[in-house]
């Protein structure tokens, strides 16, 4: 390294890798970004912890009571650094008509000059990291490989979670001809000498923003989940669809679970639903005690990575290791599974902290404490709460957890091949209109059924609450090209296999005329999951409706559980006038999407209408 930029001396770890690209890139970006020093991240504990020592010195980080949270941290961020932030998302394609209308675009050359406006001495008087990771696991032909330059040290804590880091990463980017997609992170708060840091150093300004065509990820001004731990949306979405696109295979906001019969044949399904929808409490779902013999495995919360094999079989991986989950609403009730997984070596962000030095969140137990600190750091009782509304944890606070300590976490997980994939499910949050779960007819039904999902707005995405919006296999904030065109590689994509997975779509959340919900969900998920895998085994009916196989009443699971008849056909209620106005919504999107939307998507539309 050339002499002007010192390694961290406190850390004092040298050049972890040997790649001659790689070091030239890490020292045009200090020269650009003038870090005080540069540290190599090697991933180890020892590091960890000197890491998370080095966040509790700075006040971002508070040590949780360790005798009931061991090797836990909690941290509060900035009150305008809660959440992504779509409208400063952007796609910086050659060609505005390569995002499409739904992402943000900019001309590449702008922004890059833009970028380097700001990211110009944006990193002085802190360290910068550079840190590799592994999208999948190390090695395997199914993985991806990115570094991060950030002077985030959270982000580098949190990323020893959420993915595979440090020098088993470097020695395989040393084993030459590995593409590396290079992300470059700033908080955006360079600090003169004797500047006081606040505990959460961001900026006001922010840019998250992807090259496509150079495979590029540049992120300014915040630290926070998804817009700063570059690894997940912004590499393995955003920047994979694109790879993915190009190659063949696919990348998906989806979970993947195994579902284990009581003859131990397991079936694995990918199901995509918009954030905030209980992807994770799906994931990790326990079937309810009657259903003896029923298992569900754990692979992903969050993302797979989905391609086919030699065989025409389409095989997945999770390419993540942790979770990075929405705590409010998370319980021993609602997901006992993850609430094993973050009782030990977690991270939380945004909750509120007890004083016995533990962390609390609304719908974690049903009395909340006397009195606590909420994610502002400000003075919380329920008495506070019933006359400002205030909740003690921010709506999208979050837990980092490392998967291997999810006690439902399938053998198979880490397998380098992936798993097979025979059914796919989208889902949205919609209290009218859609039933609690049916079929399509075939891949391009199924996939105009994704293609059209829709579901009401979380906490989330910054912006306004419980809005029905368009949201296609739920990428609608991750796909990093245009959505016409990644309907059209959905459809190419059947080509290539001999099975293809069958497709179905679920709604948990559909309310009756007295706006309750009117479906259990959680365990009783499970009753579901069983009709759909006995589909995908030809072992159980279905009824012909006008938008695909439906089970009627007879064809669920129902022990263990009183769920009258007629509350189950209001569930799957097929209202006729309801889904014109579906369709007509479907029709906006398309009107969008019109120079690149693949002529199948109109066929089906017109078959639903002819149906119906
Ligand atoms: C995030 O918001 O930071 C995030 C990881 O994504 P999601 O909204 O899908 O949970
Ligand atoms: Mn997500």
């Amino acid at each position: 390294m050339k002499a002007s930029v010192a390694v961290d001396s406190a850390l004092g770890t040298k050049v972890l890798t040997k790649n001659k690209h790689l070091i030239r890139w890490v020292e045009k970006m200090a020269e650009l970004c003038r870090p005080d020093a540069i540290h190599w991240v090697d991933g180890s504990q020892e590091e960890y912890d000197f890491l998370c020592e080095r966040l509790v010195r700075a006040g971002t980080f508070i040590k949780l009571n360790q005798k009931l949270w061991p090797g836990c941290y909690y941290a509060r961020s900035s009150p305008s650094d809660v959440a992504r932030v779509e409208d400063r998302t952007f796609i910086c394609s050659l060609s505005k008509d390569g995002a499409g209308p739904t992402n943000n675009w900019e001309d590449p050359f702008v922004m890059r000059r833009r970028l380097k406006q700001l990211f110009k001495g944006c990193m002085q008087g802190r360290t910068m990291y550079v840190l590799p990771f592994s999208m999948g696991p190390v090695g395997s032909p199914m993985s991806g490989i990115g570094v991060q330059l950030t002077d985030s040290p959270y982000v580098v804590v949190n990323m020893r979670i959420m993915a595979r880091i440090g020098a088993p990463v470097f020695a395989e980017i040393d084993k030459d001809e590995v593409r590396v997609v290079p992300c470059m992170h700033t908080v955006g708060m360079p600090l003169k000498p004797g500047q006081h840091d606040p505990a959460w150093p961001c900026n006001e300004t922010k840019y998250i923003v992807h090259f496509p065509e150079t495979r590029e990820i540049w992120s300014y001004g915040s630290g926070y989940g998804g817009n700063a731990l570059l690894s997940k949306k912004c590499f393995a979405l955003r920047i994979a669809s694109n790879i993915a696109r190009d190659e063949g295979w696919m990348a998906e906001h989806m979970l993947i679970l195994g579902v284990e019969d009581p003859q131990g044949e397991k079936t694995y399904v990918a199901a995509a639903f918009p954030s905030a929808c209980g992807k994770t409490n799906f994931a990790m779902l326990i079937p309810p005690k009657a259903m003896k013999g029923w298992k569900v495995w754990t692979v992903g919360d969050d993302i797979a990575w989905i391609r086919p094999d030699k065989n025409g079989n389409l095989r997945a991986i999770n390419p993540e290791a942790g979770f990075f989950g929405v705590a409010p609403g998370t319980s021993k009730k609602t997901n006992p599974m993850a609430m094993m997984t973050l009782a030990k070596n977690s991270i939380f962000t945004n909750v509120a902290l007890t004083p016995e030095g533990g962390v609390w969140w609304e719908g974690m137990t049903d009395t909340p404490p006397a009195e606590c600190e909420d994610w502002r750091g400000e003075r919380w009782t329920p008495e506070i709460a019933k006359q400002t509304g205030r909740t003690a944890a921010h709506p999208n606070g979050r837990f980092t957890a490392p998967a291997r300590q999810c006690p439902t976490m399938d053998p198979d997980w880490e397998s380098p091949n992936g798993v097979p994939i025979e059914a796919i499910v989208f889902g949205g949050r919609r209290s009218t209109t859609l039933p609690l779960v049916y079929q399509a007819f075939n891949w391009s039904s199924g996939v105009y059924i994704g293609a059209t999902m829709g579901s009401e707005t979380t906490a989330a995405q910054a912006g306004a609450v419980g809005k029905v919006r368009r949201d296609p296999m739920a990428m609608l904030p991750f796909c990093g090209y245009h959505m016409g065109d990644y309907f059209r590689h959905w459809l190419k994509m059947q080509r290539g296999l001999d099975r293809t997975p069958r497709i179905f779509h679920v709604n948990w959340f559909r309310k009756d005329e007295n706006g309750k919900f009117m479906w259990p969900g959680f365990s009783d998920n499970m009753r579901v999951l069983r009709w759909i895998v006995e589909r995908v085994q030809g072992r159980t009916h279905g009824r012909e409706t006008a938008i695909g196989w439906v089970p009627r009443y007879d064809d669920i699971d129902w022990s263990g559980l009183e769920f009258p008849q007629e509350t189950f056909d209001n569930l799957m209620e097929f209202d006729r006038e309801a889904w014109k106005q579906e369709i007509i919504g479907h029709e906006g999107l398309f009107i969008d999407l019109h120079d690149h939307l693949p002529p199948e998507m109109i066929y089906e539309r017109e078959l639903l209408i002819y149906r119906l």
